[in-house]
């Protein structure tokens, strides 16, 4: 079932995604070599906590960690360790509170330090088809729109779209409905109507699009190790623009221009 969020709860849903922005604007300047992603881990669930908020991920089915922080050819729920980030490496963290009862959901990938321009360069474009699809969050269209703009663009680059995850509807739970792939048809899947709060997140690969799980159960990485980038809002379709609740003033159109 897909809730429709009343201004009220959007509200909150509002300063849910304004914690996480902070938290995750924190760590990005926090990411350099030498660093570990379990330091990262303990900065973001101290923010959190002193927020009034807490960690969503800690303690999700079991998950041991306040972030995943999935490295280089890592595609997602990677677990943050005690190793020191080195100069040139891909990180990608995600993170996600619940504030009053309210959840956000949110992720990026950084370059460690400075590091190739194909990876700089999978980053920024994996950012775009996040932008493509957000602009496509619009009542009366429908949710292939949003997973169409994410696939042509990231295909038209040569890239692989990771399917075996998706994005996904978002309110007091993580995960609700809809189920957001990354790639479909335009015009295809459920009608957007105002009020729906949708985690869109392109997971998009340098090389090929499948994957395999590690022991762990939970890491998911590249099956021909092809570096991987991941970018994650939460999105309020509104009667107007598109309002991203984990970027506080973000403007879609500018930004899929
Ligand atoms: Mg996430
Ligand atoms: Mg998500």
């Amino acid at each position: 079932m897909i809730t429709i969020k009343s201004a009220a709860q959007v509200e909150k849903m509002r300063a849910a995604g304004a914690l996480l922005h902070q938290v995750l604007e924190a760590l990005r300047q926090a990411i350099q070599p030498g660093v570990t992603t379990l330091e990262l881990d303990r900065m973001a669930e101290k923010m959190i906590r002193d927020a009034g908020a807490i960690p969503s991920f800690k303690g999700f089915e079991g998950f041991p960690f306040s972030i995943c922080a999935s490295v280089d050819d890592q595609v997602v729920h990677g677990f943050a360790t005690k190793d020191h980030l080195r100069e040139g490496q891909l990180l990608s963290v995600d993170c996600g509170v619940i504030l009053n009862g309210w959840q956000s959901d949110s992720a990026f990938s950084a370059l460690v330090g400075s590091g190739s321009a194909e990876a700089e360069k999978l980053i920024r474009d994996t950012e775009k088809c996040f932008w493509l699809g957000a602009n496509q969050a619009r009542p009366g269209n429908r949710l292939g729109d949003i997973s169409h703009a994410v696939q042509s663009y990231a295909e038209a680059q040569g890239y692989g779209v990771i399917r075996d995850l998706c994005g996904h509807g978002i309110g007091t739970e993580m995960h609700e409905d809809p189920s957001i792939p990354n790639f479909g048809k335009p015009g295809r899947g459920v009608r957007l109507q105002a009020g729906m709060t949708l985690a869109i997140e392109p997971m998009i690969a340098r090389g090929d699009w499948h994957v395999y799980l590690y022991d762990n159960d939970w890491t998911v990485a590249t099956r021909d190790g092809s570096l991987c980038a991941h970018y994650e809002h939460t999105v309020l379709v509104t009667d107007g623009e598109p309002e991203v609740l984990s970027f506080p003033g973000a403007n879609v159109k500018e930004m899929a221009r």
